[in-house]
């Protein structure tokens, strides 16, 4: 069976390995195919696609966009996306710039319950400085002692209702799939059952996003649980979207390693179904 991870994330975003370092771990994990992911930018592509032509792995060009929909946050994941695209790349460095206008809000947030310099720290953990995020801050926090670990982070400050949570507006749902489509790749709904819809608003969601172009969803990432993977497996076929599987792979001591996760069920139909990329890992050898 091929190994193939449609989802992960390196230092440009808020992974901690270096593009190449991913790719290296992907390559000794047995994956055959990896798409990197970075969160609204696609600075490490060009890197990652030297490493993985040295290794032997076959890379796929991707971006998780932030989006909002009816008062939430989603993430769109593009696949097999031309990177240079003018559209694509001019959409994702509008997110950027909002997202240093929203670090700074996080910090003034914080600063008010009496944790001030956040924004300067998380700017100090990132290392595209373009692409502060959550992640960042939570690192921060917990190299200040404000909380043990990334996840308490998240519990204590940075969500909904908790000091450094502040509402921001992402892009449209309808833009980023233009976006991926318009630079020739597939549009992927990024973790479905990380969003908290009722059934009605997410059959809303599936509806919307193929009516704009949208063709795939996770079935099986790092951040369903076991159970779920069946309901999202079912989703897919009545809404005729095809099935991804990635890891959502952040760093070595962060949840799910690259690579490491059930296969596909087997009535799913897979994003990367007829993708020449595949071709030469079912390539019989001469007898
Ligand atoms: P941002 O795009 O800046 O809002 O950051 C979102 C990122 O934060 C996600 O991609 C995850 O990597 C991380 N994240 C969100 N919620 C949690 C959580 N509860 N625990 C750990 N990481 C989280
Ligand atoms: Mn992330
Ligand atoms: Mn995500
Ligand atoms: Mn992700």
């Amino acid at each position: 069976m091929l190994n193939i991870d449609l989802h992960c994330h390196s230092n440009v975003s808020d992974g901690m390995l270096s593009p190449a370092e991913v790719v290296a771990r992907a390559a000794a994990n047995g994956v055959h195919v990896l798409a990197l992911t970075d969160h609204d930018d696609v600075a490490g592509l060009d890197a990652a696609r030297v490493a993985a032509d040295a290794a032997g792995v076959t890379l796929i060009p991707g971006v998780e966009i932030s989006v909002s929909w009816r008062g939430q946050t989603l993430h769109i994941v593009g696949l097999r996306i031309d990177s240079s695209h003018p559209e694509l790349a001019a959409g994702l460095a509008g997110i950027r710039a909002g997202r240093i206008e929203r670090g700074r809000r996080m910090g003034d947030d914080l600063a008010k319950s009496g944790i001030p310099g956040a924004y300067e720290g998380a700017y100090d953990c990132a290392v595209n400085k373009q692409m502060v995020g959550r992640t960042h801050f939570a690192r921060w926090l917990v190299a200040q002692g404000h909380a043990p670990d990334i996840r308490s982070a998240f519990r204590r400050f940075l969500t909904r209702g908790n000091p450094g949570y502040v509402e921001h507006e992402w892009t449209s749902l309808e833009s980023a799939v233009n976006w991926i489509r318009a630079s020739g790749g597939m549009a992927v709904i990024a973790h479905p059952g990380r969003y908290a819809f009722n059934a009605r608003d997410l059959h809303l969601l599936l509806d919307a996003f193929r009516a704009f172009g949208g063709e795939g969803i996770e079935v099986i990432t790092g951040s369903h649980h076991p159970s779920e993977y069946g309901k999202f497996a079912d989703l897919a076929r009545a809404f005729g979207l095809k099935a991804s599987r990635g890891t959502d792979f952040h760093a070595p001591a962060e949840g799910v390693d690259i690579g490491r996760l059930p296969a596909l069920p087997h009535y799913c139909r897979p994003v990367w179904q007829g993708w020449p990329e595949l071709a030469p890992h079912f390539s019989l050898s001469p007898a």
